[in-house]
């Protein structure tokens, strides 16, 4: 399973959120500390931030230690709102950097953190990629970010060996869910991060609860437990 992060704040550089921090992405992509599922996340990665209102994307099929290129272009990269991954493929899907999250309908920047039988999902002539997680993403853009909740319960129960950690953002809003894997928030004074597992010690971190999901906007943050999930 893939480990993922979205921050929406102030504006902020995208390195100081993925490759700065001690247990950032880019450690997990050979580290990571609360990984239950595959145990290194070299299968490729990537970064979406908005720049005033466009979504923008940086993939790759690569291993996120080895691109000495983005580390070093990350620290000129600052964004308000972001949502980067780095990725270890479920057998049988493509490696490729269309493949790599975040996928885009043009408005939402979305990770899937996960795996889901491609069968119980709609053929989608948008899905970026083959892979599972593209597939998901297009049925979700076309049910709409409002329905994350219920779009998730229902193909938790089509699938029931589903896992569906779901992370997406639009520039001013920032949704996550958990189903099956680690979430965990951070409040900082100047936004919030969302992760897949903390980037370092800080004892603010907080655990999402499996089956839950997460709102967050500039003024709010709410975690409530999904709608149809038991
Ligand atoms: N199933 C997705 C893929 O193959 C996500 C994998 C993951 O979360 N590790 O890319």
């Amino acid at each position: 399973m893939c480990r993922h992060l979205g921050w929406l704040g102030a504006p902020t550089s995208v390195s100081s959120l993925v490759l700065d921090q001690p247990y950032g992405l880019v450690v997990q992509s050979y580290s990571p500390r609360r990984q239950k599922h595959g145990t290194i996340n070299a299968d490729g990665w990537g970064v979406g931030f908005f720049h005033h209102d466009t979504a923008r994307r940086w993939r790759s099929a690569a291993p996120l230690w080895g691109d000495a290129s983005f580390a070093s272009v990350a620290p000129a990269i600052e964004s308000h709102c972001v949502i980067a991954a780095v990725r270890s493929a479920t057998v049988g899907m493509p490696i490729e950097p269309s493949a790599s999250a975040p996928f885009t309908d043009g408005q939402w920047l979305l990770s899937h953190n996960g795996v889901v039988d491609r069968s119980v999902l709609p053929p989608s002539a948008a899905a970026e990629s083959t892979v599972d997680s593209a597939l998901l993403a297009a049925l979700i853009f076309d049910r709409g970010l409002d329905a994350l909740g219920e779009t998730v319960a229902e193909v938790g129960k089509a699938d029931p060996n589903a896992r569906l950690n779901i992370l997406a953002a639009n520039g001013s809003r920032l949704r996550g869910t958990t189903w099956g894997d680690t979430l965990s928030i951070l409040r900082r004074d100047d936004g919030v991060v969302v992760a897949s597992e903390p980037y370092d010690d800080d004892p603010a971190w907080q655990d999402v609860p499996d089956r839950h999901l997460v709102d967050v906007t500039d003024s709010r943050l709410q975690v409530t437990p999904l709608k149809g999930s038991s």
